[in-house]
């Protein structure tokens, strides 16, 4: 039997595969203690290929909703029944309702959000590093926002296609030197992995931020380069504090408490 059956399930869960690094449960739990809920949130490894088998047993189950990370953004997409005009755009999901199997994307007014919470305004350049999920919703979120965007991925092509499919305005680079950026937003995987990123970071300056989508006790090997040349650095976890209350706010229909939820995190 598949392992996300056995234990005892929560009305809210996050899916992935891996899942057990995600900050997400302590996020929601907090903010359904304080506010008196009797629902929790947990976490469920599902692998790909059970993902439709595991919403389904969820909805019989009478749960309420999941929030969806790597590697089932856009798989669940084709999973829901409707969604909003920012998961259609990018034909991925971060949201979805149990029951009536509707859904939204709170990743892209998220990352919008913790712009305004991190004090950042578009100013200047922005340069996005990775051309997978995580920045398909950063880009589209910049551009909504006004920014200018460069666009940095180790694979080239990968690059023009998310081009191609947002139909933003992007300037595609290759090399790059760190001072020419307001902001500069890491959304590629080499955080998680311990990998360096080729950037030349000489002569940054704190009018430079280096924002780190990934999320951990430790700063990443990029926010400690960029602090190290003088650049400002953060990591990711206003935004995923922000797509998780938009999230809950939806399902339950209430204003959540953010302060509680930023107080749940180590
Ligand atoms: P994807 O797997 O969709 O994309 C990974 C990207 O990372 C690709 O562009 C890939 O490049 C690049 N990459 C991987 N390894 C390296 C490396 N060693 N050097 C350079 N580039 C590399 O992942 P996601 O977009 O879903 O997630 C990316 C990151 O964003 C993760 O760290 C994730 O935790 C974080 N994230 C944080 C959120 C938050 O709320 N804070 C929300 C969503 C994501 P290539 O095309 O060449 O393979």
């Amino acid at each position: 039997m598949s392992s996300w059956k056995l234990g005892p399930v929560s009305e809210f869960n996050v899916l992935g595969f891996p899942v057990k690094h995600s900050w997400s449960p302590l996020l929601h739990n907090a903010a359904l203690k304080a506010l008196g809920r009797s629902e929790t949130y947990g976490a469920l490894e599902v692998p790909p290929e059970e993902l439709s088998e595991a919403l389904d047993w969820l909805k019989e189950e009478g749960m309420i909703g999941v929030n969806l990370t790597v590697p089932h953004k856009e798989c669940g997409f084709q999973l829901a029944n409707t969604a909003d005009a920012v998961s259609r755009k990018l034909r991925a999901i971060n949201t979805l309702r149990l029951q009536d199997k509707t859904a939204i994307n709170t990743d892209v007014p998220g990352f919008q959000d913790s712009l305004d919470i991190l004090g950042v305004n578009p100013t200047g350049r922005s340069l996005v590093l990775g051309a997978g999920g995580a920045a398909k919703a950063v880009i589209y979120a910049l551009n909504e926002s006004g920014w200018q965007i460069d666009l940095w991925n180790r694979t080239q092509e990968r690059a023009q296609t998310l081009r191609a499919e947002l139909g933003v305005e992007l300037k595609l680079v290759q090399k790059f030197q760190a001072k020419n950026y307001t902001l500069i937003v890491n959304c590629t995987s080499s955080s998680i992995l311990d990998q360096d990123l080729p950037i030349d970071w000489t002569d940054v300056s704190k009018e430079t931020l280096a924002y780190d989508l990934m999320y951990g006790i430790h700063p990443s090997s990029f926010m400690i380069a960029a602090r190290s040349a003088g650049a400002n650095a953060t990591d990711g976890r206003e935004m995923l504090i922000a797509q998780a209350a938009r999230s809950l706010a939806w399902w339950l229909d209430c204003e959540v408490p953010i302060q509680v939820m930023r107080d749940g995190l180590p």
